[in-house]
């Protein structure tokens, strides 16, 4: 019998309210595994309902801040506790490799510490005030009810990156997570009570974008949305915004370059480029897609990577010893087939892969693939793909990289690859992302804020600041001085 997983309403596990279900698939054979709720918009709204009253009365809206603190520092420890459940059910549900998700769950629960460590020094300030006799200071309030929108591609760590910081401030939050990477999620789900985080305050509606998610970001009594996800999904949840003004954080995607200098540590700069394309089968949002190599180099360096790339053993998301594993759904199978396939016509080439691989025989697997981009136009090197398709080309000189690295609509992430100090900065300064490696790939922290420019979206995740987009100041007036107010109508 086909595994069910109920949904999280106003602290109870229930099926939609029409009973309809949808299938999920695992990508690693192709198969239905389990099924998911298709919550009505009926759920939706119950699921808002519970979270306001969450926020408005009850022992969430009475709890202190270090204890809202301690419940999160519970949540980590528990995460910690059923770490290997969690990866489970991220690797089945969406296919990323089990060596990728037990790293991803191990860190997630750091998300949670950090920001469990903060709630208590969420502050507000004592303004100087230019009235005599009148104090003026403000608060930091929780904004309200949270959407919280989640993709498949990551989700616990996703999720955490929302929800911490969310519940730090004190906030009630509606989770809709990717129909193709519920579980995990609905897994997660089962912690919160067990941390002491009264019903009502997390809850969970599954389904599709339209209508779970649709009917969701525009509920008029949801007051923040913090979202994930593709430019299209983006710019829906950003007209859905106009009916409740909630304010919009968005996390998109990119064509990140990664650069490498010819004195670049060529070792160190291979495997920061094969981790950076073909981690996660490509499907990251900071996936490194696009490959900028100096010219003298080129030849040697590409031989190189072509070399370690078909090494890469595509297997069961599974099995620890795989290496790479399937695409995540069957939509992207048709993703991978269009880009890959229109580069020759374009004026590309396929210098590895570029097809299905003979093992494993089940499953949506695609190989890890090279295209060699020099002409101007190529989609594969233009497009977000969000599979394992690195495309490659060669620059010059410093100004030559900066340019091609720059000419894009995304701004997410950048790598650099040198040994010289002064490059290192100058490239920092001129490369237009949200985030700039050097010398490494793809690293992440509680800490350190993360984020993108025009396409991929603004607003930052992660670290100190991002506490501060789940709340809204209020400012507090006291006039102190023990004259009379002065008559409205007296001239003085
Ligand atoms: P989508 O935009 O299709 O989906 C993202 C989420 O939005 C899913 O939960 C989806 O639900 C939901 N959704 C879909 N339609 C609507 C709607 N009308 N209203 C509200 N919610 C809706 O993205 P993908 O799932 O394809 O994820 C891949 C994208 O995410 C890539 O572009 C990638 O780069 C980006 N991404 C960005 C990251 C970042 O931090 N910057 C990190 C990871 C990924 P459902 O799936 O059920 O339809």
């Amino acid at each position: 019998m086909t595994l069910q997983f109920p949904m999280l309403v106003d602290g109870a596990w229930v099926p939609s309210s029409d009973d309809r279900w949808i299938n999920s698939h695992e990508p690693g054979t192709g198969e239905v595994w389990a099924q998911i709720p298709a919550a009505t918009e009926g759920d939706v709204d119950r699921a808002v309902m519970a979270a306001h009253r969450a926020m408005r009365s009850g022992p969430w809206s009475e709890m202190t801040a270090s204890a809202r603190g301690e419940a999160l520092v519970r949540l980590s420890e528990l995460v910690s506790g059923h770490a290997s459940v969690l990866a489970e059910a991220e690797t089945r549900d969406t296919g990323k490799l089990i060596r990728e998700t037990t790293g991803s769950v191990d860190y997630v629960p750091a998300f949670y510490r950090y920001y469990g460590g903060l709630a208590d020094k969420i502050q507000g300030h004592t303004l100087p005030s230019d009235k005599p006799g009148m104090e003026i200071f403000t608060y930091r309030e929780p904004v309200g009810v949270v959407a919280a929108i989640v993709p498949w591609n990551s989700p616990q760590m996703l999720l955490a990156v929302k929800l911490a910081p969310a519940l730090a401030a004190g906030n009630a939050v509606v989770i809709k997570p990717s129909e193709h990477g519920s579980i995990p999620i609905l897994e997660f789900g089962k912690l919160v009570e067990q941390a002491g985080i009264p019903r009502g305050v997390v809850n969970i509606v599954t389904g599709r974008g339209d209508p779970v998610g649709n009917v969701l970001t525009r509920h008029r009594l949801v007051s923040r949305i913090a979202f994930t996800g593709g430019p299209d999904t983006a710019r829906t949840i950003v007209r859905n915004s106009a009916e409740n003004f909630a304010s919009v954080s968005l996390e998109l995607g990119g064509k990140s370059p990664q650069i490498v200098f010819a004195d670049a540590n060529l070792d160190s700069a291979l495997n920061g480029i094969v981790g950076g394309i073909f981690g996660a089968s490509g499907q990251s949002c900071v996936a490194g897609s696009r490959l900028y190599v100096q010219r003298e180099i080129y030849d040697d360096f590409i031989a190189r990577l072509i070399d370690r790339t078909e090494q890469i053993r595509l297997g069961s998301p599974l099995d620890p010893d795989s290496e790479m594993g399937p695409l995540a759904t069957r939509e992207q199978l048709g993703r991978f087939d269009l880009y890959v396939g229109s580069t020759p016509a374009e004026g590309g080439r396929v210098l590895t892969g570029g097809g299905r691989p003979v093992e494993p025989a089940m499953g949506w697997f695609v190989e890890p693939t090279i295209l060699e981009t020099h002409a101007k136009g190529i989609r594969a090197q233009e497009d977000e793909i969000f599979g394992p398709v690195l495309a490659v080309t060669t620059f010059n000189d410093q100004a030559d990289a900066v340019e091609k690295a720059n000419a894009t609509q995304y701004g997410l992430a950048a790598g650099v690859w040198t040994s010289a100090v002064e490059r290192a900065h100058q490239m920092i300064r001129a490369l237009s992302a949200g985030i700039v490696w050097v010398n490494t790939y793809r690293a992440t922290s509680p800490v350190a804020p993360f984020g993108g420019l025009r396409d991929s979206g603004g607003g930052r995740e992660s670290g100190a600041d991002a506490v501060y987009d789940y709340t809204s100041v209020k400012t507090a007036w006291i006039n102190s001085s023990d004259e009379v107010v002065a008559d409205p109508f007296k001239v003085q």
